[in-house]
């Protein structure tokens, strides 16, 4: 999997700017934004820039963006400064798991109380 831009995907679009999104923190492998449908006080998607199916498929194919993905998402909760509180980090893994957008992200949830386990 090559991990180029695919032209019917909403994250994609996203990350080229053709898609506006309220972006809270960019690095070279990663863009980080609001979810437009937020579950929580704080929730934030993060995205690699490369285009992988799911979280899976990122980590198989490149660990050092997939390692990325896993430090913005600790960066997002420090600028929330949900770090003390807790916040949970999800990884929606198949449409069985609920996942409905097929480019891998992370949501990070944080400011109310997270119930186990998760519906
Ligand atoms: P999934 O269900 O784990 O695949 O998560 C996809 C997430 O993307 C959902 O929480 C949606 O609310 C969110 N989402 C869908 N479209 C947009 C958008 O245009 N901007 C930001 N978030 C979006």
């Amino acid at each position: 999997m090559s991990g180029e831009p695919q032209a019917d995907c909403l994250f994609c679009k996203i990350v080229a700017g053709e898609v506006p999104a309220t972006v809270v923190r960019e690095t070279e492998n990663t863009v980080a934004f609001r979810d437009i449908n937020p579950q929580a006080p704080t929730h934030v998607l993060v995205i690699p820039r490369a285009h992988y199916p799911d979280a899976a498929a990122l980590a198989a194919a490149d660990p050092q963006a997939a390692a990325d993905v896993l430090t913005e998402a600790r960066n997002v909760a420090e600028d929330e400064k949900v770090t003390d509180s807790g916040y949970r980090i999800v990884f929606n893994t198949g449409s069985g798991a609920g996942q409905t957008v097929f480019h891998a992200h992370a949501h990070v949830l944080a400011g109310r109380g997270l119930q186990w386990p998760p519906g």
